[in-house]
């Protein structure tokens, strides 16, 4: 028996390693969580929730009024309100720039949609907050356009439901930033004595400016599982009360359990969850 040398044929067009990698990387993802390997489409089904553990992972703003509004049949308001950048504010790189390409990047022109539609087919206006819009930072146009969103709830006499996911209040505005907390806390208000309902959904992460207004004003404030939320970061406030800080701070559970929100909602009976509350405060009135 001869045993021949098998000649190793050469792979045509063979692709290289880095190609095959991002390849891969593409339809894959390591859950942060549990370290699971999960399809991208399967997270994508399950609104960017994790199939094995539950973690939730940060949806986009346009999804998230899927997942509340009926039948993604909706008007949005204000879509073309744009900063102008008042102070021509330059840090590594240019504001102008910041936003231009946020803006092509995510199809919007600022860090929140406005819109009014029906949950579970009563009319309400919602507004959603885009964490990948600058840290979903709240500038002249987010306060502008929450501003009008309530007024808007109070003309029309429908619920208000505001998603927050933000860093807080944008820097690159300066002083006309923290204006928007005074503006729209005030609006609130007027919310208020026309008891008009107004629901706030904290998700992760919702800190700064955001919280120390709008987030933390709701008739319910209520949020996702693991969202942090605060107003300053856990550092800040090591180093300025000099203690460490309990485990867990910061997250929704914690929250809850020290009566800062009202409950902890899986992201799978959010508009259940919103829909009986709502029922609950215009059906009994
Ligand atoms: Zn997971």
């Amino acid at each position: 028996m001869t045993w021949f040398k098998r000649e190793k044929k050469p792979i045509e067009n063979p692709t290289p390693a880095d190609e095959r990698r991002v390849r891969t990387e593409g339809l894959w993802m390591k859950c942060s969580a549990c370290r699971a390997i999960v399809w991208k489409k399967d997270l994508e089904a399950n609104w960017e929730v994790c199939p094995k553990c539950e973690h939730h992972f940060r949806l986009h703003a346009r999804r998230r009024l899927e997942l509340l509004l009926d039948d993604e049949l909706w008007t949005e308001h204000d879509a073309d309100l744009a900063s102008s950048d008042p102070l021509h504010f330059s840090d590594t790189k240019p504001y102008a720039t910041r936003l231009s390409e946020a803006q092509r990047k995510l199809g919007m022109k600022d860090a929140i949609l406005t819109a009014e539609g029906k949950l579970d087919g009563r009319p309400v206006i919602c507004c959603s907050m885009e964490f990948g819009f600058i840290g979903g930072s709240m500038g002249a146009v987010v306060g502008e356009k929450v501003a009008r969103a309530i007024e808007r709830s109070v003309a029309q006499s429908q619920p208000l439901i505001i998603v927050s996911c933000s860093g807080g209040a944008r820097m690159m505005e300066g002083a006309v930033s923290l204006m928007q907390l005074a503006k729209v806390s005030a609006a609130l208000a007027r919310l208020d004595e026309a008891r008009v309902p107004f629901i706030s959904i904290l998700t992760d992460p919702t800190t700064g400016g955001v919280t120390a207004s709008y987030a933390m004003l709701g008739d319910l404030n209520i949020s996702e599982p693991g969202a942090l939320i605060g107003f300053a970061g856990p550092r800040v406030i090591e180093q300025t009360i000099r203690q460490k800080l309990p485990e867990g701070f910061q997250t929704a559970e914690f929250l809850l359990e020290h009566g800062f929100l009202d409950a902890v909602v899986p992201r799978k009976d959010l508009k259940f969850y919103v829909s009986q509350a709502l029922g609950f405060f215009l059906d009994f009135a």
